[in-house]
């Protein structure tokens, strides 16, 4: 397949799983068609290493950092202003990952706060959510159907429901990223989900280091990997990967406003 560009809309090599291997990540990603990737950062560590990542590889590394559900107790003052430094930086295009966790320990109150208030943050700033949910779907979807989340953009990352969630997310004017969690055997009704996603809202990520895509489960995930969940969706999308790569690259580039 020639002229494949796949955009891994979710992704954390500022880990320090990534501490010794970025340039080789980076260039084996470059060899499966994995020309840029959206990097999250979840606690000071990982925003610091991520700003360096973006200055590095512009146009190739593009950044997002929020305040993660499971450290939400964290929120304040000062950890907006912290995400404001960050976010007004060229090459910061979302605000995330945030979102419900009922998995991890964190009080639900503490929770909604945060995640309302960096969904407002994101409103101020005009740039898209991308929303983390674990276990805690219902309120996830309230918190965001009372929230005008539309016209800054948002995507539900590594989404995990099943076709009657996705379309209830979808009409919300969600995007709606698929992680190596669909590959996996036990996750028929997140196939079933990626089945009805229409070709204009449908995304595509790693989540590395975690949910590793068949068939290479149980080892270190990393962006390139994108390519075998991208053509496991298109085989399940009757589509060519070559037609899904050029959606979901299109879609990824709409929601983060990346023009290049
Ligand atoms: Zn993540």
């Amino acid at each position: 397949m020639n002229d494949l560009k796949i955009f891994d809309s979710h992704t954390h090599i500022n880990s320090s799983a990534f501490d010794n291997d970025v340039p080789e990540v980076i260039q084996r990603s470059q060899a499966l068609d994995v020309s840029k990737m959206l990097v999250l950062g979840y606690d000071e560590t990982s925003n610091q290493r991520l700003e360096d990542l973006v200055k590095q590889y512009p146009g190739v590394v593009y950044g997002a950092v929020g305040c993660h559900p499971e450290d939400a107790l964290a929120y304040d003052d000062e950890y907006e202003a912290m995400l404001m430094r960050y976010l007004q930086q060229d090459g910061f295009v979302a605000v995330g990952e945030i979102g419900m966790d009922y998995y991890h320990d964190s009080p639900k109150q503490a929770q909604v706060n945060a995640f309302e208030r960096q969904i407002e943050l994101a409103q101020k700033l005009d740039l898209p959510i991308v929303v983390h949910n674990r276990d805690a779907i219902e309120d996830c979807y309230d918190i965001l159907k009372n929230m005008n989340i539309k016209k800054s953009g948002a995507i539900m990352h590594s989404f995990n429901g099943d076709a009657t969630w996705a379309e209830k997310f979808l009409d919300l004017g969600m995007y709606l990223s698929y992680s190596g969690v669909v590959t996996f055997n036990n996750a028929k009704e997140v196939k079933q989900a990626a089945e009805i996603t229409p070709m204009d809202r449908i995304l595509v990520e790693t989540d590395a280091p975690y949910l590793t895509p068949m068939p290479f489960r149980g080892r270190k995930n990393e962006p390139a990997m994108t390519r075998y969940t991208l053509e496991f969706l298109a085989q399940a999308k009757g589509v060519s990967a070559s037609q899904l790569a050029q959606a979901t690259f299109a879609n990824t580039q709409k929601v983060l406003k990346i023009n290049n």
